[in-house]
């Protein structure tokens, strides 16, 4: 099949190579885009961040924080577990809630796991 006419006359072409064919799409590229409408076209100054995409839930907490805050859980769950292990609490102290992704409960007993959770304990920088 020849290329579209407006090919000739210097429109972009899409740069995908077809899956099915193996060969090089045919179709003209979306306006400003490198892909057909087909293949994916869209400016990547259109999608919408942050406050503006439509799936924005509140903004209270970016990435990093909620990555800051979840470490500190699980830094603060062996706290815990070694302050109950050392009878450092007037009585066991229950945390609530499933444990924070990152925690695995270690045994106490065994010395290396001891060493592993103070490691755990301390700060990353
Ligand atoms: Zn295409």
């Amino acid at each position: 099949m020849p290329p579209l006419p407006s090919l000739l006359n210097g429109a972009k072409q899409c740069q995908v190579m077809t899956k099915r064919t193996k060969l090089r799409c045919k179709n003209l590229a979306a306006y400003g885009c490198k892909a057909c409408r087909m293949h994916g076209a869209h400016k990547s100054k259109n999608v919408l961040r942050g406050a503006n995409h439509p799936q924005y839930r509140n903004g209270e907490e970016t990435l990093e924080a909620k990555a800051e805050r979840s470490e500190k859980s699980v830094m603060f769950r062996y706290l815990t577990d070694l302050g109950n292990h050392c009878n450092m609490f007037y009585k066991k102290l229950k945390t609530r809630g499933r444990p924070p992704s990152g925690y695995t409960q270690l045994d106490l007993t065994d010395p290396e796991q001891l060493a592993l959770a103070i490691l755990k304990t301390l700060p990353s920088k």
